[in-house]
Formats: C-alpha cells, structure tokens, sequence
C-alpha cells in the first residue's frame, strides 16, 4: 500500500493520469503529458489539454529543472501527518521546458514541496523566489513516488527575493 507521511495514497481505478504520473516518479523520471493534438506539455495532470481541449496525450519526460517562480509557506499542518512538517515550502517552480508558452508571460509551472537532501522540508530561511531546484523523488511504496524540489548547486536565475519576518 502507497502511503505519504504515514497516511494512505488512495489512487481511483479510473485516474491513470495520477497512477502513472506517480509510477514514472518511481522509477526516477519526472513526467508530464503532451498534447497530441497541439504538443504543449501541461501541469497539473488532467484527462484534457487546457490549451486546446484535445483528449489524446503521451507520457514526456521533462528534465525536473526550473526555478523558483513562487512559493507559499504552510504553518498548519492540514492533516495530523504534517504536524512535524511544518512548517514547510510550497514552491511554485518553472521549469525549463516550455517557457514563454503560449504567451511570453507563461511558463510550465509545477506545484510541490521544497526539501533538502534528507528529505526534509527545506528551511525557511533558504526559501526564495529565483533560486534554482532539480527534483527529488520521495518513495511513497508500490513501485510509486512523489516528485518534490530541492535546491539545485546552480547559481540564482536573478537576485533572490523571500518574505522575511
Ligand atoms: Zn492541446
């Protein structure tokens, strides 16, 4: 049984998207769909392109690398399994693919956790909008993972920028 953080991973067995968007992360690739009909790949996972309406997609493996575009910090846990995570990052994070589609003011962005190398939500005071991340991937049982972000050995894209106090 998958679980995250102690609590169940409950996939329906009618969302493949999720199923495999999670299989992929177990076996250590970072993937998204691709429209078949316009080619844009598009985040979060769903059974119809945002861009186009098309149905038809194909599993395309994205580097897991971006930057920081915006983050979130969550003070309350929002289920008992987060109440020694917090708190913790969520960054909103633009990968490299896919940037200025379709307007130059759009990107591919991806939602998730920020950690640090054990696995652990990242540091507060290291948070911040311009830094560079790679995916990690955190197992959660069944051949199944979570694609998260750590902070990459890059330098930032631009001067960082964080909420402090
Ligand atoms: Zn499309």
């Amino acid at each position: 049984m998958a679980e995250f953080l102690g609590a169940t991973v409950a996939i329906a067995p009618n969302d493949p998207e999720h199923l495999g968007f999670l299989q992929a992360a177990g076996g250590g690739r970072f993937v998204l769909q691709r429209c078949a009909e316009c080619s844009k790949l598009r985040y979060p996972v769903g059974n119809a392109c945002p861009f186009c309406t098309a149905l038809g997609w194909e599993w395309a493996e994205v580097s897991g690398r971006g930057t920081i575009y915006s983050y979130e910090v969550v003070m309350h846990p929002i289920h008992p399994s987060f109440r020694d995570q917090v708190p913790y990052a969520i960054v909103l994070v633009e990968l490299d693919e896919q940037r200025g589609v379709p307007t130059e003011h759009d990107g591919l962005r991806v939602l998730s956790m920020l950690v640090d190398a054990e696995d652990r939500p990242e540091s507060m005071e290291r948070v911040a909008i311009g830094l560079r991340v790679e995916a990690a991937f955190t197992p959660l049982g069944d051949g199944l993972a979570l694609p998260r972000f750590r902070l990459s050995d890059e330098p930032p894209e631009h001067a960082p920028w964080s909420l402090k106090g």
